[in-house]
């Protein structure tokens, strides 16, 4: 089983990505943030979205700003699921109302810890376009959450099965 830190490529479904931005609207709807958790397998450097979690999740709103907040419950039974299942936590995606960064507060309480692990904010409570290049993906690299460009984003993430998209196989080895 690979380390999440040796992925080079991940492979989402188009179908994980639409239904992140669906969840994620649910909660934008009420002004509220909102989480959600991407699981899949590994193999030779190549990670494969498989499941999207969305878990329970008391959204926040205060005169702070919003954010969301999961239960050591809720830990404990994604651990159990992970262990259960072979899967891997590969990334977390949440929204924020406005601009998409990692603030201090997501640097701390991020659900994935994994060293090469993702998180990814997407801005505008989800409701702008359902695209990675929209949104702020970030890696664990030797502890600290890096922003990645918009070329190592291209170079790492691929999209399965969008409607009139036909993804350049060749170049890798299936
Ligand atoms: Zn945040």
């Amino acid at each position: 089983m690979t380390q999440v830190e040796h992925l080079e490529k991940i492979w989402i479904p188009y179908d994980i990505l639409y239904r992140t931005s669906e969840s994620l609207r649910f909660y934008g709807k009420r002004k509220c943030e909102g989480l959600v958790l991407w699981l899949g397998f590994t193999d030779d450097k190549i990670g494969h979205i498989k499941k999207i979690l969305v878990p329970p999740q008391d959204s926040i709103r205060s005169e702070d700003g919003v954010g969301y907040f999961v239960t050591s419950e809720t830990l404990f039974s994604l651990n159990k699921l992970l262990s259960d299942t072979g899967l891997r936590l590969l990334a977390q995606v949440h929204s924020h109302p406005g601009r998409a960064y990692h603030s201090a507060a997501d640097d701390r309480y991020c659900i994935v810890t994994a060293e090469g692990g993702f998180s990814i904010v997407v801005p505008d409570f989800g409701f702008g376009p359902c695209d990675l290049s929209h949104w702020a993906i970030y890696r664990l690299i030797e502890g600290v959450w890096e922003k990645l460009s918009p070329r190592a984003v291209k170079s790492i993430f691929f999209i399965e099965g969008k409607p009139d998209y036909q993804p350049k196989r060749k170049k890798f080895l299936f």
